[in-house]
């Protein structure tokens, strides 16, 4: 089978898209025949290095398809199924084995392309918004780069949850992108500063939460927008990994806290895959998540994929397909 791995790390020319042995199928997992597969922000991690794993390194963490077989006792999931999943590595293929634990399978009316779009970003926003900072109506949240694929779904889920949703972004357009996901206000931040403009916001008085996956460059501001003990949530490095910092920073500017999580940590078990994954299809289907493709790539043109999302040029999901 076709498949996109590296064997060793670096730039998208380290690349590989070529033949694989089928994936053999473990305890407990089911072989699925990818028909769209969702290119997110960590697949760039994977082939950087900046996220290690052993090579070669299969692409790829989340997919729609269909289950071509299931390993003994396994009986959540049978073949021809239509199912989704996200967190397992090796999607950006022909095929890949999957956990059963994680698969979901696809209601009616939605289809591999929107399922492929959602798992991984849409349980994100949904963590995010609802278990590690739970929103509430009166709460005030700061999103960057909300015309991004999380990006879109932090800010829907966030005024899903009632509350006032500002968002970054670098461009007008994207701006009119992340107003239409949910963003009550936009700051550009590439030509405002989104300290002072998100203090002017709010009446000198900062957010409750920053949802902030840029990582490194908008570290120090984001602090400096919470109000006092409010959250910092660094749940990315778009601009490259936060550097170490002193705790006794988050008592100089308001009792603060941090965290750093992962959908990893999130998804953990069947009652909150079947949580979140319910509640991302039921905003699909009635309306309330107007998920946006940016692009269907092949799954030969991955390092296209990366390129055009490390660079800036997306607004919304990308996609592979093989
Ligand atoms: P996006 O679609 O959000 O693309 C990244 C966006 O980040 C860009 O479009 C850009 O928006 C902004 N950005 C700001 N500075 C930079 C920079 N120096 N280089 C590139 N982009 C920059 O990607 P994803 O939705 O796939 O992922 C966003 C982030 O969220 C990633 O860091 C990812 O790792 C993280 N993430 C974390 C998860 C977790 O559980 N911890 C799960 C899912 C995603 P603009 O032009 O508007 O600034």
């Amino acid at each position: 089978m076709k498949a996109v791995f590296v064997t060793e790390f670096g730039g998208t020319d380290k690349l590989r898209h070529e033949d694989l042995p089928m994936p053999t199928l473990g305890d407990g997992q089911a072989l699925v025949k990818i028909k769209a597969s969702g290119v997110n922000f960590i697949d760039i991690y994977f082939r950087t290095g900046l996220y290690p794993a052993p090579p070669p390194v299969v692409l790829g963490m989340e997919a729609a398809g269909v289950v071509e077989r299931v390993s003994a006792g396994v009986t959540s999931v049978q073949p021809g199924d239509r199912v989704a999943y996200a967190m397992a590595r090796g999607s950006h293929a022909e095929f890949a084995a999957v956990p059963a634990w994680q698969l979901v399978k696809l209601p009616e009316g939605i289809s591999f392309r929107q399922a492929a779009a959602s798992m991984l970003q849409g349980m994100t926003a949904h963590y995010l918004t609802h278990s590690t900072y739970p929103l509430k109506p009166g709460d005030t949240c700061l999103v960057h780069a909300a015309a991004g694929g999380a990006g879109q779904w932090i800010a829907a889920a966030a005024k899903l949850r009632g509350a006032r949703v500002i968002g970054t972004t670098s461009t007008a357009a994207k701006a009119d992108a992340a107003r239409a996901a949910g963003c009550d206000e936009v700051i550009n931040y590439a030509e405002d500063d989104f300290e002072y403009q998100t203090k002017k916001l709010t009446g000198g008085k900062g957010v409750d939460v920053v949802y902030d996956s840029v990582g490194a460059s908008t570290w120090e501001k984001s602090l400096n927008s919470l109000k006092p003990r409010g959250m910092m949530v660094t749940f990315g490095n778009a601009s490259g990994p936060v550097e170490p910092f002193p705790p006794l920073l988050l008592n100089q500017k308001g009792s603060l806290f941090v965290t750093r999580p992962s959908l990893g940590h999130y998804a953990a078990n069947r009652e909150e895959i079947e949580w979140r994954t319910g509640d991302i299809f039921r905003w699909l289907l009635d309306g309330s998540f107007k998920l946006h493709i940016d692009h269907v790539y092949k799954l030969s043109e991955a390092g296209a994929a990366q390129d055009a999302l490390a660079s800036r040029r997306t607004t919304g999901k990308l996609l592979l397909e093989p």
